[in-house]
This record gives C-alpha cells, sequence and structure tokens, in this order.
C-alpha cells in the first residue's frame, strides 16, 4: 500500500486540516506532518501576518507623524520659512530641511570646525530656498556640500517674499 497523501493535521492553534502531500517524498511526508502540527493553521497564520502588518503601518505612521512634528517645530525656532509645493511635497521638504539642517549642523559645527558665525550664513542662505522640491532632491546630500548647494540654488528654487527676513 503506497504512503497515504493526504494527511490530517491538528494546528498549534487546535485547528483541523487535511493537507495533500503528495509533492514531498513518501519517506519525508510523517515528518512534514509533525512539523505542520506546530504551525498555525494558514487562516491563523495570516490572521496573526495581517495584525502585526497593521501593527507595523500604525508605528510608521506616528513615527512619520513625530518626525513632521519635530520639524514643524525646528523650523519655527530656526525661522525658516514655510515651503512652496503641494501639500505632500511641502510636509516631505520640511522633514527634508530639518534632517539636512541638523546633520550639517552636527557634522559641520559640533564634530567639525565651522564656526557659529560662518554657520549663520549657512542658516540664512537655507531661509532663502523655500521651493519643498529642493530640499527633497538634497536630502541625500553630503553635510559639506551644503553650503555649496545651497547657492547653486536657483531663482525659482527662492521665495520671491521671504516673510521672516
Ligand atoms: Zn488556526
Amino acid at each position: 500500500m503506497a504512503v497515504k497523501t493526504i494527511w490530517t493535521i491538528t494546528h498549534s492553534c487546535g485547528h483541523q486540516a487535511d493537507r495533500d502531500l503528495a509533492d514531498r517524498p513518501a519517506d519525508r511526508r510523517a515528518g512534514f506532518a509533525q512539523w505542520l502540527t506546530r504551525q498555525e493553521c494558514t487562516t491563523c497564520w495570516r490572521a496573526a501576518w495581517n495584525e502585526s502588518e497593521q501593527d507595523r503601518a500604525a508605528w510608521l505612521a506616528a513615527k512619520r507623524e513625530q518626525e513632521q512634528a519635530e520639524a514643524e517645530a525646528w523650523s519655527k525656532q530656526y525661522r525658516m520659512p514655510p515651503l512652496e509645493g503641494s501639500k505632500r511635497a511641502i510636509s516631505w521638504g520640511v522633514c527634508c530641511r530639518h534632517q539636512i539642517m541638523t546633520a550639517a549642523y552636527a557634522a559641520l559645527v559640533l564634530e567639525g570646525d565651522t564656526g557659529e558665525a560662518h554657520w549663520e550664513r549657512v542658516e540664512e542662505a537655507a531661509r532663502t530656498v523655500s521651493r519643498a522640491g529642493w530640499w527633497i532632491d538634497q536630502r541625500s546630500s553630503e553635510p559639506e556640500d551644503l553650503a555649496e548647494l545651497l547657492q547653486a540654488a536657483t531663482d525659482s528654487d527662492r521665495s520671491t517674499e521671504n516673510p521672516y527676513l
């Protein structure tokens, strides 16, 4: 008699399921069936996975919201002007600007030998660039390139009227 191919598995979650193990070699089926009893059934496994995905999505959304709030607070504190662009570009751009500026400050002033006076000029230049897309484009730039990048910004990247200057 051939080794059976349909095995009734009682999963770790208590659910029973018939599994067709025909694609496994006959001498491996019993071992695999044993292993299956230690797993949750497909339905429970999927439900758990969905739940963890939802947790992950919620966690990411909360993290993004927090980053956004920090970036907004920072922009106010350092009198950075509101950015221009689509709504989505503005929120992203505010975060990029915050990240770029704080990373540059840490690398150039705190860890480097850039003086506060020189840094203030960099900040001044940063205040003139109000196109959200510009900041998004520079998001993976190196801190030491910031001053040069700011200089390279064109009129279309700058606001015609800056309420903070
Ligand atoms: Zn189950």
